[in-house]
C-alpha cells in the first residue's frame, strides 16, 4: 500500500456540497469558469451576490479574492477580475457565485485530528471570520475545544456544551446542534483530517448558515471514498507529487541534489541515511514499490530528473519480487524519452541481477557493487559536477 504524504483538500464549494449533504445549511450558488457564467448564475439568484475565488488557500478575503457585487453586471465585472488573480501564487481558475448573506456575527466551527491527544476535537469560537489564526495565537482561551470519542461519536450535550461556552443565543441551540452533527458527520464518515466553517454566521434574518467551508481528506483512506477521489483537483497540486500518484509510485521532493531511485519505503530510508553519511543530500524520496514494470521505472525517472537540482541520479534495486532485468529494460526505456545529462550509479542485486547489469552495460551506467560504493561514486558525480560548473 503506497503512503501518500500529500493529503486531498477539496475547494470551498465541494466542501459546502459535502457539508449540504449532512444537513447543514448553505447559501445558494454554483461555481463558475467565466465572468458570463458569473453574471448568469447572478441573474438566476437575484439580489446580491458574493464572487469568492476558489483556490486551495486559506486567507482569500484578505488577499481581495472575496467581493460582494450588487448585480450582475458588476458580478460580472468582479468575476473578470477575480478570474485574472493569482492568489498566494495560485491562479484563480473558477470562482463560486453565491447569494450574499447579511451577516451580524461570525462563528469559527471546526473538527480536526488532536494528534497530541489521539482524537478528534472539535472546536468553536465566536470570534470567526478571516482572523482565526490570529485568535489562536493571541487569545486562545476565546477557543473552545472539545474531544469527541471516535466510537460513540458526538453526543447532544457536548454540542449545548459548545454552544453555551461561546455564548450563542439560546434560540440557536438547536440548530447549532443539528449543524455540530452535520459536521461530526461530515469529517467521519469521510476520513476527512479537517472539516472547517469558518465563518458560521448568524444572519440578520436569524438563521445560522456556512459561508465557508474547508474540508481535507485523509489521502490514506481515499480509496474508500472514489465519490471524493473525483474532487481531486490536480491541476492545483504539484506537477511531480500527481505524476507520481498516477503510477502508483510514492515521491516526495527534498532539498538535495542526488535523486534517489529505489524498491521499498525502508531501503530508500537506508539508502537515504547512507547518501548522507558518505557527505550528500538526497534530491528525494522515491519508492517504486514490489515488482515493478518497466512503465513504472520510465515514469519514476522522469520525474526525479524533472527536478532541476538533481546532478546524479542513484539507483539501488533490491530484486526479488521486482525483477533486475525488468528494472534495467525500464531505464533504458526511459533513457531515450529523456536523456538525462547527469551521471547515473546504479546499484542492482537480486534477482535477474546479472541480466540487468548486461543490458546496461552499454547505456555508460556507472555500477556499484554495493550501497556504500554507490553512495560514495554518487558523491563523488555531484563533487564533479559541481567543479564543472565554477
Ligand atoms: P477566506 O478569507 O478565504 O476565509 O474566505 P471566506 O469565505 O471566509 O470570506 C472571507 C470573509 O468575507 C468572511 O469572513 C466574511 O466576512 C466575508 N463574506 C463572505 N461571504 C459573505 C457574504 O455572503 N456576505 C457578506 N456580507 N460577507 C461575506
Ligand atoms: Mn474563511
Amino acid at each position: 500500500m503506497p503512503v501518500h504524504e500529500d493529503p486531498m483538500k477539496l475547494h470551498e464549494y465541494q466542501s459546502k456540497q459535502l457539508f449540504s449533504k449532512y444537513g447543514i445549511p448553505i447559501p445558494k450558488g454554483r461555481v463558475a469558469a467565466t465572468a458570463g457564467e458569473a453574471r448568469q448564475i447572478a441573474e438566476e439568484l437575484g439580489g446580491r451576490v458574493v464572487i469568492k475565488s476558489q483556490v486551495l488557500v486559506g486567507g482569500r478575503g484578505k488577499a481581495g479574492g472575496v467581493k460582494l457585487a450588487k448585480d450582475p453586471q458588476e458580478a460580472e465585472q468582479l468575476a473578470t477580475q477575480i478570474l485574472g488573480m493569482e492568489i498566494k501564487g495560485l491562479p484563480v481558475r473558477k470562482v463560486l457565485v453565491d447569494e450574499a448573506a447579511a451577516i451580524d456575527q461570525e462563528i469559527y466551527f471546526a473538527v480536526t485530528n488532536d494528534r497530541a491527544a489521539r482524537k478528534p476535537v472539535m472546536m468553536a469560537s465566536s470570534a470567526g471570520g478571516i482572523d482565526i489564526e490570529e485568535v489562536a495565537a493571541k487569545t486562545p482561551e476565546k477557543i473552545v475545544k472539545i474531544h469527541v470519542d471516535p466510537l460513540l461519536g458526538l453526543r447532544d450535550y457536548q454540542a449545548r456544551d459548545i454552544a453555551a461556552t461561546i455564548d450563542l443565543p439560546r434560540e440557536y441551540w438547536k440548530d447549532f446542534g443539528a449543524i455540530a452533527n452535520g459536521l461530526w458527520k461530515a469529517y467521519s464518515i469521510n476520513d476527512a483530517t479537517l472539516a472547517e466553517i469558518n465563518p458560521l454566521v448568524i444572519t440578520k434574518d436569524k438563521r445560522l448558515l456556512a459561508l465557508d467551508g474547508k474540508v481535507i481528506i485523509d489521502d490514506n483512506a481515499l480509496f474508500r471514498h472514489s465519490d471524493l477521489g473525483e474532487m481531486r483537483d490536480i491541476d492545483e497540486e504539484a506537477g511531480a507529487e500527481t505524476e507520481a500518484r498516477k503510477y502508483g509510485l510514492t515521491y516526495i521532493k527534498l532539498e538535495g541534489d542526488i535523486g534517489c531511485m529505489v524498491n521499498g519505503a525502508g531501503l530508500a530510508m537506508t539508502t537515504m541515511d547512507i547518501v548522507k553519511l558518505f557527505g550528500g543530500e538526497p534530491a528525494n524520496f522515491l519508492d517504486i514499490g514490489g515488482g515493478a514494470s518497466a512503465e513504472k521505472v520510465a515514469a519514476a525517472l522522469r520525474i526525479i530528473l524533472s527536478d532541476p537540482n538533481v546532478k546524479a541520479v542513484l539507483f539501488n534495486i533490491f530484486g526479488g519480487i521486482t525483477r533486475g532485468d525488468e528494472v534495467a529494460r525500464g531505464i533504458l526505456a526511459a533513457l531515450q524519452e529523456v536523456k538525462p545529462k547527469v551521471p547515473m550509479i546504479v546499484r542492482l542485486v537480486g534477482t535477474n541481477a546479472e541480466e540487468g547489469r548486461k543490458l546496461l552495460a552499454d547505456a555508460k551506467m556507472i555500477t556499484a557493487e554495493t550501497l556504500a560504493d554507490a553512495a560514495k561514486k554518487s558523491v563523488a558525480a555531484v563533487a564533479a559536477a559541481m567543479r564543472g560548473q565554477s
